[in-house]
């Protein structure tokens, strides 16, 4: 072992935190010893956070902290429901991240967070210190929000799949069982929730599935927002493939979810009362559980950050990313995410060395797969401007509308790259 790998690992600051030995739990990091940073969430913003992070100053040490063994994404999780993909396709491992870009990975649960001392408690004992933290947690459900009725027991029957794994899997078997000639109900959140074409992606995708399976089903969209993002794309691409076969209740008709009854997988909203065959049912959305219980939140259930440095405005040395944070006119994406990571793991490098964060450039692509051969896009470039987020007019933009049926297979194929591509990117997998 080279001196300087053994003296980095008789100081890691994790011998320091009390995991690899209570004895040493008060231990702080100091003097010469590189800062640690710990990342809390193995999703796309935490798990390239902690790879950029390494990247742009491989002297540091970053911890990556995420409950499970394996990420089970949410993009192309919707294919999966389908039985278009297999459900292996998005499940990710982490070992990359270890072998290719030297981060350290504690699978665990972060408690809670003392800012003061700067420490996070770990929910199966010990504590990290941190320089400085990045939270990339996701989302967490309002249970009971705008609509009674809907929990985590309700989950069971009438699934959100709005978390990859055990939902996404769920859904596809109730998918499967019931049966032709019912009636599928998605139920769509107001604003903000992650992935904004994400519930119209899924409709497409059911439809698809229909057609090949069950041709007298239907599926109903009860929908919280009056427009919707790629709104003219998918209504186009519903009249082509699947007419007559999707019916969508915007707010103005009624759309708004009153109550749910998952026993008796009945839907109560404000057009009237639904029985449906299956009911999947996405709830009103906030920042990760985390972020929530750190007050890291504004009344808005998002957590408000500097748009530069995405650290927080509410406590100093704690930055936030991905879909928990407010973001300016960056949707919540796996994409914006995975941009945001980077942006936030330069600043913090620069932060550490006493530099400016830097001149910061941010980008979301978003696919949405509307059938296996029939694909539609969303790109866009933003700016830190006026110390905000801003859309750079005229950078990217929509698939066109009427376009040939090569265009649409080249963007589906585009889609699978791309999902090849940030699965790559984010995780450091070969
Ligand atoms: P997540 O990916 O949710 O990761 C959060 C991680 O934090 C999880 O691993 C979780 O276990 C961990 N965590 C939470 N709390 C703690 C804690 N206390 N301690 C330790 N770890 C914790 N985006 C796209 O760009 N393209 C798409 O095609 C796309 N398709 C989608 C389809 C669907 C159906 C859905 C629902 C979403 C889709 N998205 C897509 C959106 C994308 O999934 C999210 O925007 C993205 O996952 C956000 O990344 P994140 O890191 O913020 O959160």
């Amino acid at each position: 072992m080279k001196r300087r790998q053994f003296l980095r690992t008789i100081a890691h600051p994790l011998l320091c935190a009390g995991v690899l030995s209570p004895s040493l739990s008060s231990c702080a990091v100091r003097g010469n010893t590189p800062a640690h940073i710990v990342v809390i969430g193995g999703g796309y913003g935490g798990a390239s956070c902690a790879r950029y992070l390494r990247y742009f100053n491989p002297d540091l040490h970053v911890t990556l902290l995420t409950p499970e063994r394996y990420y089970y994404s949410c993009p192309f999780s919707n294919p999966v429901i389908a039985g278009i993909e297999p459900a292996s396709i998005i499940r990710h491992s982490y070992t990359g991240l270890a072998k290719n870009a030297g981060v350290r990975l504690i699978h665990d649960t972060a408690e809670g967070i003392d800012p003061d001392k700067k420490t996070v408690q770990l929910s199966g004992g010990g504590q990290l210190h941190y320089e400085r933290l990045v939270l990339s947690p996701g989302i967490s459900f309002r249970w009971n929000h705008i609509f009674s009725g809907y929990d985590r027991e309700a989950a069971r029957r009438m699934p959100h799949a709005w978390q990859g794994g055990e939902q996404t899997l769920l859904l596809r078997q109730q998918l499967r069982a019931m049966p032709d000639g019912g009636l599928i109900c998605i139920v769509v959140p107001g604003p903000a929730f992650r992935c904004p074409p994400g519930p119209y992606e899924r409709a497409s995708l059911i439809a698809y599935y229909l057609t090949q399976h069950k041709p007298r089903a239907k599926i109903l969209l009860l929908d919280a927002n009056e427009h919707f993002s790629k709104q003219d794309l998918f209504e186009e691409a519903w009249q082509q493939r699947y007419p007559n076969l999707i019916e969508r209740i915007p707010i103005s008709a009624g759309g708004l979810v009153l109550a749910v009854d998952a026993k008796k997988m009945q839907i109560q909203a404000e057009a009237g009362r639904f029985r449906v065959n299956v009911g999947n049912v996405i709830p009103f959305q906030q920042a990760g559980r985390l972020a929530v219980d750190s007050g890291l939140t504004d009344e808005s259930g998002w957590c408000p950050v500097n748009h530069q440095t995405f650290e927080s405005l509410h406590i100093p040395n704690i930055h936030i990313i991905g879909d928990s944070c407010i973001a300016g006119a960056m949707p919540k994406s796996a994409s914006s995410a995975n941009s945001q990571a980077k942006v936030c793991s330069l600043a913090v490098v620069n932060l550490l060395a006493d530099r400016p964060p830097g001149e910061m450039v941010y980008h979301n692509t978003c696919y949405s797969l509307v059938a296996p051969d029939y694909g539609i896009s969303i790109n866009a470039m933003f700016r830190y401007e006026e110390q905000r987020i801003k859309l750079i007019q005229q950078a990217g933009g929509l698939s066109p509308l009427r376009a040939a049926g090569a265009v649409r297979r080249a963007e589906a194929d585009h889609a699978r790259s791309w999902y090849r591509n940030i699965h790559r990117d984010s995780f450091a997998s070969p």
